[in-house]
This record gives C-alpha cells, sequence and structure tokens, in this order.
C-alpha cells in the first residue's frame, strides 16, 4: 500500500517510519510511504505557505495553492481516492475506519500547522477529515503517524501472527483479554491457573470471556452491538458479575 504524506515538518516522521513493525513493513516493501515537503510547492521567492487569516485573528493559516499543488503532483503515483485532511474536526478515528482506510488502494494525508488550513482544502481537495480524539496537538504529524500505525496493522503481513490482530482490542468490537507470563506468581499475584494447564479450548474459552468481562467493566457501550456466539459468556458473566452486590445486600 502507497501512503503519501505532506507537511511543512518532514522530520517529524523520519524517526516513526523506521522503526520497529512499520520501519519492518516499509522495508519490505508491504508499506510505501512518501514523505512530501508542502513548502517545496510553493512558487514564491521566500516559499511562503502561510498567510494571516482573512478577518483578522491570532496565527496564521495554510495557504491553499501549494497544498493543491502538491496533491496533484502525486497523480502519477496515488489514485487520490482518498485525500485525508487531519484535523481535530474531523470524524474520530477508530478501528473501524483503520479496516475501511486499509482497504484503500493508497492513501494522501495532509498535515497542518498553525491555525490550521485554508478550508478550501477540505472543500476542493479532501475526501475525509480525521481526528485522532477531542484535544489540539501543534500540527497533524503524530495524528498522521497514529493513522499510518493502526492502518498498517490491518495489512496483511505487518504483524507476524494475524492471531495477534485478531485478539486485539476493538478488532471484532470488544477489548482485549488480560495478558500474563512468567513468573506465574508475583508478589502474592497469581496468573490465572488456567492459562497455565495447557487446554486449548479452555484457555480459548477463558480468554473470550474476560474479554467480554473487560468490556463490560470498561466500555459497556461496545456491547451495544453484541456477538450472537457471546451470548452464553456474557449471560455468565452478568451473574458473576451482580453476585457480589447481592451478597452485599442485607
Ligand atoms: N485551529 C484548529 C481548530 O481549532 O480546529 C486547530 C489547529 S491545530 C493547532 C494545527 C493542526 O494540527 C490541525 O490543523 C491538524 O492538522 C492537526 N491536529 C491537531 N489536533 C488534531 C487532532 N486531534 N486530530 C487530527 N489532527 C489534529
Amino acid at each position: 500500500m502507497r501512503i503519501d504524506v505532506l507537511t511543512l515538518f518532514p522530520e517529524i516522521l523520519e524517526g516513526p517510519l523506521h522503526a520497529s513493525l512499520l520501519g519492518k513493513a516499509v522495508a519490505e516493501g508491504i508499506l510505501d510511504v512518501a514523505v512530501t515537503n508542502i513548502r517545496d510547492f510553493a512558487t514564491d521567492r521566500h516559499r511562503t505557505a502561510d498567510d494571516s487569516p482573512f478577518g483578522g485573528g491570532p496565527g496564521m493559516v495554510m495557504k491553499c495553492e501549494p497544498i493543491f499543488a502538491a496533491v496533484e503532483s502525486l497523480r502519477a503515483k496515488n489514485s487520490l481516492e482518498r485525500v485525508i485532511l487531519l484535523s481535530p474536526r474531523g470524524r474520530r478515528f477508530d478501528q473501524r475506519m483503520a479496516r475501511d482506510l486499509a482497504g484503500a488502494p493508497d492513501l494522501v494525508l495532509i498535515c497542518a500547522r498553525y491555525e490550521g488550513v485554508d478550508e478550501r482544502v477540505s472543500q476542493g481537495l479532501c475526501t475525509d477529515e480525521i481526528s485522532i480524539g477531542d484535544y489540539v496537538l501543534s500540527g497533524g504529524e503524530l495524528p498522521a503517524l497514529v493513522v499510518i500505525e493502526a492502518v498498517s496493522r490491518m495489512l496483511p503481513g505487518v504483524v507476524g501472527d494475524w492471531e495477534s490482530v485478531r485478539t486485539d482490542s476493538f478488532y471484532d468490537g470488544i477489548l482485549g483479554a488480560p495478558q500474563y507470563t512468567r513468573p506465574p506468581v508475583f508478589r502474592g499475584m497469581e496468573a490465572p491457573a488456567v492459562l497455565r494447564e495447557g487446554n486449548h479450548a479452555a484457555i480459548a474459552r477463558w480468554r473470550r470471556k474476560e474479554a467480554l468481562r473487560a468490556t463490560l467493566r470498561r466500555r459497556p457501550d461496545l456491547l451495544e452491538q453484541s456477538i450472537e456466539s457471546d451470548r452464553e459468556l456474557l449471560a455468565e458473566l452478568m451473574r458473576e458479575e451482580q453476585a457480589p452486590e447481592k451478597e452485599n445486600e442485607p
């Protein structure tokens, strides 16, 4: 998959794109990430990419022309089917969106800075606007990396064992199960015996049940669309979760 990132600060992306799983995916050619400096498409002597806002007010606004020119320069290599502006005003990014974007042939991610971009970038160039959460960062580079990493995990071959992706939080709508490793007992806290006994069916059932328990306790909103095959485990969980309260009743 090809991903083009447009930014005024290419150096912010360099380290993360070459480390760990993302770096391996790039090195193996599963992911082809190209970073373009928007300033290279400014045509004036000072390579101006921003200007003061119409109507006054603080800060600077990123200009339309260099961003349009930068995106249009990608036409030979990128289908431009998904041109995405990272913006706190965008749709909130989630796992479902990551899976959807992983199905696209390629992506363009536009990172803004300052007060943001001229609205005509969104209006005339972008197919999507994505926010990574309800807070404001100083630029779209970290949000772009968040999108790239989440999308890349959905591409076959990026994560060595697909089972690891399939059992991650949010993959099928619920949180992941708790994990344990050696030692079996640490400071009086014991790893569940079932995980150490080698009964694969019992381990799978325990993990599914604990994933549901975590979801019920921490993110009950995610269970609104619960899966039919979880009905029996959920009923068992509900009984267990309600039991201590009953014992406390007079
Ligand atoms: N004035 C803008 C607003 O109120 O929406 C915020 C501008 S912010 C300082 C500069 C840029 O950082 C944004 O245009 C966007 O590209 C990026 N950015 C900041 N927070 C973000 C978020 N939560 N999700 C995605 N991008 C974000």
